[in-house]
């Protein structure tokens, strides 16, 4: 997103030219005035130890994140505006294996540096919030971490004890709720003067869920909008001529108690100036249309400036603020927000830097980078069988069975204190690479023996976090209905038929662990690729039993999946964000990692919960990478051979049924 809200940025002066580059400065800094000044505020979020433009899941450098870059961008961003500050909004010590391996691997010690500090610390920061993920690892190594920091972490919404007090002036809070800083501006003649620049941090109140084995006990949250309506005006009363609301939490337009993305409601705070927002891993403004009280195109939430800057680096928040004297305090006259990227993408989608790392970010990580290599390629676990996709869309199969076993563990863990504890829990996994336009290669291959964390992106693709929904047993066929849409109708009695749809994505062919049942080949499709009822009387789905017996159309059951599918993603009839009842801030990913570290030994080998109705005189053709025929005789529930080869370097296969 480049969305500039009031002015586009065709529009900004040429300013200086700096060592040959041409500067548009931003035109509040050219247009104010000698009672006014140009404040520019720039946002970091959701960095997760996001450092450099590497991913260590998969081993290689990754052009769409890195701090290094970020930071690379500021240099330009200061030279745009006459006065700028500088703040992170949380989520900066985890989500990475940069971060996994400080925590469990090297450790915090009492004066240790987190690797995310060091290169923050290289930035000039004015003020930085806590996100959720802070206390991923605990408190004592949160406080180890921040105790590095050169500039002040604030949050007035997370209170130290087990209870809150009657006002929320009154709470013990765990961080400093807030910040004045005394800014040395420049107005638009030249004079300089003192702008009191107060900044407060606020985080989602469902940490005390998301990390309850951290937390309670030791503190309790309180609701955002209430915290701020609370302090906001002693800010105020302290001399702060604006408020910057430091708000680790995203945008969203239904209002309810202890929300997790009250940013929205937040702006409607009297007395907040601008609001930076985070938690999403999403970009404002752009990212948020038809939502009341938002305003997508000037970037504003209920009238005020807001920003939020993507995720690992991948934007600067920016919001430019026009103040204006006024008797002895400084009032918003004007302002503007963008998130600008590092990368942009050309006409084939191939991402093209804009940047490149800088040079004391890059350096105050280099040693940690080369631990966290160690660490990436070093076992964190072995698997007592290979775990292979060659055939994962004609039998159940290690690749999807080890995702939804990690799955069900950490779905059965964080329900296990709540109303749905009782509650069988089903896991809903599909292949991510399964060949197709991927080629003859594109297929999860990894050996018996020892897992290392960089095998763990080959099983799973995709960024995305863990959810589990509350659906009926009915729905839970209408799922699989919609999965058996990858299968061609296969007509009794002939040979060598087609059997995959090539229109159907592999990642919405998803198995579901926990219950068994068959494909039945010779029924049409219920549903198309789309999700839309190409045959309403169809019925691919038999013999679909939970714990042996025929499942009861009416039972609730808990099913584990991803963001993507419970939000909706690939049309699944009925499956939307009306029926989660978790929503899981840890990657699948890293549910995987911390999986295989939790039990040592992983045994991934598929339990054959699905397979194809039998029918007599009749076979399907379909095709795999050539390196599938070492596991042919692995395969469980299905009878299978070798055909010949495909077109395009593929490997033919016959399945009889
Ligand atoms: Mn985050
Ligand atoms: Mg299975």
């Amino acid at each position: 997103m480049n969305a500039s809200p009031f002015l586009s940025r065709r529009s900004f002066l040429a300013g200086s030219a700096a060592a040959g580059a041409i500067v548009m400065l931003h035109p509040f800094s050219a247009r104010a005035q000698a009672n006014q000044a140009h404040l520019r505020i720039m946002e970091t979020t959701d960095i997760h130890v996001a450092v450099l433009p590497y991913d260590y899941y998969a081993d290689k450098p990754n052009d769409t994140m890195g701090l290094a870059r970020t930071a690379s961008i500021i240099d330009g961003f200061r030279k745009e505006a006459t006065n700028t500050m500088l703040i992170d909004n949380g989520d900066y010590l985890q989500g990475n294996p940069m971060g996994d391996w400080i925590a469990y691997e090297r450790g915090m010690k009492d004066g240790d540096m987190h690797p995310v500090i060091a290169a923050m610390n290289t930035l000039g920061y004015d003020c930085g919030t806590v996100g959720n993920h802070e206390f991923n690892y605990g408190l004592s190594f949160l406080d180890k971490v921040n105790a590095g920091a050169s500039y002040p972490i604030v949050c007035a919404n997370l209170v130290k004890g087990t209870q809150l007090a009657a006002n929320p002036r009154d709470d013990k809070l765990y961080f400093k709720p807030y910040v004045i800083v005394d800014k040395t501006v420049a107005d638009g003649a030249g004079a300089e003067h003192k702008v009191r620049v107060g900044f407060i941090g606020f985080v989602p109140p469902q940490i005390m869920i998301w990390d309850s084995k951290n937390l309670v006990g030791n503190v309790v949250t309180r609701d955002i909008v209430e915290t701020a309506a609370a302090w906001v005006p002693q800010m105020k009363e302290e001399g702060a001529d604006i408020v910057v609301a430091l708000s680790h939490s995203g945008i969203d337009a239904k209002k309810s108690d202890l929300m997790e993305n009250a940013s929205l409601f937040l702006a409607g705070v009297e007395g907040i100036d601008a609001v930076f927002t985070g938690h999403q891993h999403l970009v404002f403004p752009g990212g948020f249309a038809g939502l009341e009280g938002v305003d997508n195109d000037k970037g504003t939430l209920m009238g005020k400036p807001a920003v939020q800057g993507g995720f690992w680096g991948s934007h600067m928040g920016l919001i430019d603020l026009l103040i204006q004297r006024d008797g002895n305090s400084w009032k918003v006259v004007d302002a503007t927000s963008e998130a600008r990227p590092i990368y942009t993408r050309d006409a084939d989608r191939k991402v093209v830097p804009s940047v490149q790392n800088l040079a004391a970010v890059e350096n105050a990580v280099k040693a940690d980078h080369e631990s966290t290599l160690a660490y990436i390629r070093a076992p964190v676990g072995n698997t007592s069988a290979p775990l292979y996709s060659y055939f994962a869309l004609v039998a159940d199969d290690p690749s999807v069975q080890i995702v939804s076993q990690a799955q069900i563990w950490y779905i059965k863990d964080l329900i296990k204190d709540t109303q749905w504890k009782d509650l069988p829990v089903l896991s809903a996994a599909a292949p991510f690479k399964a060949g197709g336009r991927g080629g003859p290669e594109y297929y999860t291959d990894v050996p018996a023996g020892a897992v290392a964390i960089k095998n763990v992106a080959d099983l799973y693709l995709y960024p995305n976090t863990v959810r589990a929904v509350v659906i009926t047993g009915a729905q839970v066929k209408e799922w699989l209905e919609m999965s058996a849409g990858i299968f061609n109708k296969v007509e009794a009695g002939k040979a060598d038929q087609p059997l995959i749809n090539l229109d159907f994505p592999s990642y919405n062919f998803d198995v579901i662990d926990g219950v068994t049942y068959k494909i039945d080949l010779s029924q049409p499709a219920k549903y198309t690729s789309k999700g839309e009822v190409a045959d309403a009387g169809a019925n691919r789905i038999a013999d679909l039993m939970y714990d042996g017996k025929p499942i009861d159309p009416a039972a609730k059951f808990v099913v584990a999946t991803n963001n993507y599918r419970a939000g909706g993603g690939g049309n699944f009839p009925d499956i939307k964000s009306d029926k989660i009842i978790v929503e899981a801030p840890d990657t699948n990913r890293d549910v995987i990692v911390r999986f295989i570290v939790d039990q040592g030994t992983i045994n991934p080998s598929a339990d054959a919960n699905w397979n194809f109705v039998p029918m007599a005189g009749t076979t399907v053709l379909f095709e795999t990478g050539q390196k599938a025929e070492q596991f042919m005789a692995d395969v469980k529930g299905v009878k299978i051979e070798r055909a010949g080869d495909g077109e395009g370097g593929f490997a033919r296969y016959r399945i009889t049924l």
